[in-house]
C-alpha cells in the first residue's frame, strides 16, 4: 500500500538580500496513516521549513525548488494555491508554534471555530457550536461557553495555543503536523494535549509530524524520529532504535544532553559545544564537522550522504563513522552515550 505521505528529496531555497540560502536539503521520509515521526534537532535545522514546505505556506521568498511531495498519492507541489486551501485545515491541519499566526484577531473564537466545523464536518450551526464547545473542554479550557464568544486578544498565549489546538483536531485530519505544539504550555496541560493527539491517532488513524527539541515527548508519542541537522537528516530510525542505539555522533550529543531517571541529582548534563553552522557559510564537508568529537580529515573536505545501516532494522546514518568503522569504535561510542 502507498504511503499517506512521502516526502522525497526536498530542497527548500529562499532567496535573501545576501543571496540564495538552502533551509531544507534533500529530505526524504515517509509515513502510514495512523504512524508518528518526529523531527528532532535544534532551531533553525529546518524541522519548521520541512512542515512549511509540506503546507505550502513558505514566506514569498521561498520554494520548494526540488523533490516531491506525494500526499494521497498527489504531488502537492503541482497543485494550485486554490486546491491547497480545500487541503488544508480539512487532510492536513498544522499547529503553530505562535499562535497568533493562525487566529484572526478580529473574529471571535467561536466563530472561527464554527466556520472550519461547518465548512468540512458539514454540521449545523447548533451542532458545530456544541462540537466546538466540546473540543475547547477537551484541549482544558476552562468556562468554554463564554470563551467561545471571546476575541483572542483577550486569552493568555498558552489558552490562545490551545485554541489553535482544539481548532487544528477538530475536522480529524488524515495528517497533522504539529511545531513544538506544547513548549508553551505546563505539563499538566501538555500531558491532556499529548493524550488527545494519541486519541485522535487512534480514532481517526491520522498520521502525525511532531517537530520538538523534547526527547521526553519523542519517548512518548514517537514511531520513528528523524535527528535533523543544518537543514539534512542525520539519523533516522524507530523510536526503540534512537533510544537504545543512538548512532550519530550529533544524536549521541542530544542523547547527553537530556537528564536520566538513573542518575545521581548532581549529575551534569553535557551541551554540545559550538553552534550550527550559517546558512550562508555551509561547509564543504560534513556539516557537524566543527562539533563532532569523532571528525575524521576526510569529514572536512567530503560530505556524507545518509546511507541505510546493514542491520535488519530501518535505520539510515548520515556519517563516514558507519562506512568505515571497525566494531570496536561503535563500542567507543556506545560507551560515550552511556557514561
Ligand atoms: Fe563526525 Fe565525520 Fe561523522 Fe560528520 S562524518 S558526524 S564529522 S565523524
Amino acid at each position: 500500500m502507498a504511503p499517506l505521505l512521502k516526502v522525497d528529496g526536498i530542497k527548500t531555497e529562499f532567496k535573501t538580500e545576501k543571496g540564495t540560502v538552502t533551509s531544507v536539503d534533500n529530505v526524504s521520509f515517509e509515513l502510514n496513516e495512523g504512524e508518528t515521526i518526529c523531527l528532532v534537532g535544534e532551531s533553525g535545522c529546518g524541522k519548521s521549513v520541512t512542515s512549511l514546505s509540506i503546507m505550502q505556506l513558505l514566506e514569498r521568498n521561498g520554494k520548494v525548488s526540488q523533490g516531491s511531495i506525494e500526499f494521497e498519492q498527489t504531488n502537492l507541489l503541482d497543485l494550485t494555491e486554490a486546491e491547497m486551501r480545500k487541503i488544508r485545515g480539512n487532510r492536513i491541519s498544522m499547529i503553530f508554534q505562535e499562535p497568533m499566526t493562525s487566529l484572526n484577531p478580529v473574529l471571535t473564537i467561536g466563530d472561527q471555530l464554527t466556520e472550519s466545523i461547518r465548512l468540512h464536518m458539514g454540521y449545523g450551526k447548533k451542532q458545530a457550536k456544541a462540537y466546538a464547545v466540546e473540543m475547547l473542554n477537551k484541549v482544558g479550557i476552562p468556562r468554554a461557553e463564554e470563551i467561545f464568544g471571546d476575541y483572542p486578544h483577550r486569552l493568555s498565549g498558552g489558552m490562545r495555543q490551545r485554541v489553535m489546538i482544539a481548532m487544528a483536531l477538530s475536522c480529524k485530519p488524515k495528517l497533522l503536523i504539529a511545531d513544538e505544539p506544547t513548549t508553551a504550555l505546563d505539563v499538566t496541560i501538555q500531558a491532556q494535549i499529548l493524550k488527545l493527539m494519541k486519541e485522535l491517532r487512534e480514532e481517526s488513524k491520522t498520521a502525525i509530524i511532531l517537530i520538538t527539541h523534547d526527547l521526553g515527548v519523542v519517548a512518548e508519542m514517537a514511531d520513528k524520529v528523524a535527528v535533523m541537522y543544518a537543514g539534512q537528516i542525520v539519523e533516522e530510525t524507530d523510536v526503540y532504535t534512537l533510544f537504545d542505539e543512538p548512532k550519530h555522533p550529533y544524536t549521541l550529543g542530544l542523547m547527553k544532553s537530556i537528564p536520566h531517571i538513573t542518575n545521581p541529582d548532581d549529575t551534569r548534563l553535557d551541551s554540545i559545544p559550538g553552534s550550527v553552522p550559517s546558512l550562508y557559510n555551509m561547509p564543504k564537508g560534513c556539516r557537524f564537522y566543527d562539533r563532532c568529537p569523532f571528525a575524521m580529515e576526510k569529514c572536512r573536505t567530503d560530505q556524507p550522504e545518509l546511507k541505510p545501516m546493514k542491520d535488519k532494522k530501518p535505520h539510515s546514518i548520515r556519517c563516514f563513522l558507519y562506512d568505515e568503522a571497525i566494531d570496536g569504535s561503535r563500542e567507543t561510542l556506545n560507551k560515550e552515550v552511556r557514561t
